[in-house]
């Protein structure tokens, strides 16, 4: 079918913040100029909608527009700082369940000297869960705390989506990276999982790195690794130092994928440091919408913009951030740069490689996990107590509050134990986690009879934490000492 046959999708697009409407601009006039088949719609979103009052930063009728394109092109926002603004990146992904966030960092020997050449790393961010669950709380005067919240079927989701990815585009290696050296239970799941699904993939090699070494590696040898998959945090700061590597933040665009809706997007910011100068680099975007375009089927539109840009990039046709004197041809603006590529459309690199893209594109469908029966007792409750003294004489006031049943075990700061045989160099804060035990199974009337003991002392409990075993295993981590 002809690209002028081919019916029009309807894409849901926003222009942003910063940068956005000039990068967003370049990128629907070279789409256009592609006879690219869509019929887009604009929403308003972002910090203007923000500062209206709306402090979620989109309407009701731009959820509606979402809902019925499915597709959603979108420029980068900026986030107010304070005023309890919520990140709109952040709920959109989550509203519409985008759970894979896909962000492919290339380098582009000879045309772009930077990184080594034949960079080509896929990261495969969770984009729903971990520290971005946004669950904070000040406790008491000295401590803040953020939930890192990761599930066994987020876990499950993401992991199933990079084998798969990996699969599906003849890629060689899937590697996970995580700091379960110290989160054994959170990201410990995430590995565990990892490991587990690497058994139903045996074409397909496997390693695991800590998150420290790995980023390391990122930076200086990232020809080492293939697809990665990591949970949220990790991955978003991950993939801004392998676009850095690959020459600018600028370059890298991204897929958000869910079971029925997407989102494309650069991988940065809003840049307010460049906003209205003209000068972005439009390449992020561009590459967003080259993602879009093979999700809703027009691989060959794709394929023609994608050689089209390589072959600019190629020609030296540079925008500030990856021009390089005496390398670089020409020094463009982010106008400048997208007429280029138009005046490049139906060309192909004949330095760096083509691309061409399926017309027909399959997208990867993940089956929810099953739900396995699971046997959970209550075991003990950590209470956390604002309380400003020595470890003693906290242990002091609470010991006669624990019972045969459900006695005081330990006291931890900042989680290290402290009580008993604490240290007296251990600088202690005013947040102070007391483990309580049994023996046997314990109910919720136990741990509310405990409190009620501990409220008539006067100290002041902050939350508990039930302590659980599952099957057998217990759910919850040693103090640090214990
Ligand atoms: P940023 O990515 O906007 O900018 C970081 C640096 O990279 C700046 O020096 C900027 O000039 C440069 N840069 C970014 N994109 C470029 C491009 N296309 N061409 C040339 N140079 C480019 O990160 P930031 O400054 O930390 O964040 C700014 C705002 O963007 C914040 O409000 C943040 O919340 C928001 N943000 C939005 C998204 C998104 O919408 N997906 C992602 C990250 C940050």
């Amino acid at each position: 079918m002809s690209a002028a046959s081919t019916p029009k999708t309807p894409i849901t697009i926003a222009y942003g913040d910063g940068i956005g409407p000039e990068i967003m601009a370049a990128t629907l006039s070279i789409l256009h100029a592609a006879e690219a088949a869509i019929e887009t719609e604009e929403i308003k979103i972002g910090e203007a909608v923000y500062l209206s009052g709306n402090s979620a930063g989109i309407s009701k009728e731009a959820w509606e527009s979402l809902r019925r394109t499915k597709v959603f092109l979108k420029a980068p926002i900026t986030t107010p700082q304070g005023g309890g603004f919520k990140s709109l990146n952040v709920t959109v992904r989550k509203t519409l369940g985008l759970f894979a966030n896909v962000r492919p960092c290339v380098t582009y020997h000879p045309a772009l000297t930077s990184g080594p050449d034949g960079m080509d790393v896929v990261i495969v961010r969770e984009n729903e869960e971990d520290l971005y669950a946004g669950i904070e709380h000040r406790q008491t005067q000295d401590v803040v705390q953020c939930l890192k919240l990761i599930t066994e079927p987020g876990s499950r989701r993401i992991i199933r989506y990079a084998f798969e990815y990996a699969k599906a585009n003849g890629r060689k290696k899937v590697t996970c990276m995580t700091k379960d050296n110290i989160m054994k239970l959170t990201d410990g799941l995430f590995h565990k999982i990892f490991d587990e699904m690497a058994t139903e993939y045996p074409e397909i090699e496997t390693d695991h790195y800590i998150i420290d070494i790995g980023m390391a590696r990122i930076a200086t040898r990232p020809n080492l690794f293939d697809v990665i998959v990591v949970p949220n945090l990790y991955g978003d700061i991950m993939s801004d130092i392998a676009a850095e590597v690959t020459g600018s933040v600028g370059l890298a665009g991204s897929a958000n994928i869910g079971h029925s809706c997407a989102m494309f997007e650069a991988i940065h910011g809003s840049a307010p440091d460049i906003a209205g100068k003209g000068i972005a680099n439009p390449s992020g975007l561009l590459l967003g919408a080259v993602q879009m375009l093979v999700h809703i089927g027009q691989g060959a539109t794709a394929g023609k913009i994608h050689n089209a840009w390589l072959k600019t990039i190629e020609d030296g046709i540079h925008t500030g951030d990856i021009f390089k004197e005496g390398h670089s041809k020409q020094r463009v603006g982010t106008q400048e740069f997208a007429e280029a590529v138009i005046a490049r459309l139906g060309q192909r690199p004949t330095q760096l490689k083509p691309i061409d893209y399926p017309d027909l594109h399959t997208c990867i469908s993940i089956p929810e996990p099953p739900r396995k029966p699971i046997t959970k007792d209550t075991v003990g409750v950590d209470v956390f107590i604002n309380f400003i003294g020595s470890p003693d004489a906290l242990a002091a006031s609470l010991q006669p509050c624990g019972n045969d049943l459900l006695p005081l075990q330990m006291i931890s700061n900042r989680g290290l134990k402290v009580w008993p045989d604490g240290h007296p160099e251990t600088q202690c804060t005013d947040h102070w986690r007391c483990r309580f035990t049994s023996n046997t199974s314990i109910c919720g009337t136990d741990i509310i009879a405990l409190l009620n003991r501990i409220n008539d002392t006067g100290l002041d409990f902050i939350k508990t934490e039930n302590l659980c075993t599952f099957d057998g295993v217990p759910g919850f981590s040693l103090g640090q000492g214990q």
